[in-house]
């Protein structure tokens, strides 16, 4: 008890904030979801509890010059 988790990660992965299992990210679980994306409920396949999973949606730029 009392150990924080980092779950934050910028791959595809979900860590678990239990006990810290990393589970990689299958794409057809989110293949269903565009822009309008709830968070889900994910369960985790290391010690069996359930988890609010929470995605945020990078944007990215890029510039040019006008012809
Ligand atoms: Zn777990």
């Amino acid at each position: 008890m009392g150990k924080k988790i980092d779950t934050f990660s910028d791959k595809d992965e979900l860590i678990c904030p239990h006990c810290g299992h990393i589970e990689k990210i299958d794409d057809e679980v989110f293949e269903d979801c565009d822009l309008e994306f709830d968070d889900i409920e994910a369960e985790c396949e290391e010690c069996g509890k359930t988890f609010t999973v929470s995605r945020t949606v990078r944007f990215y730029f890029e510039t040019f010059k006008k012809k």
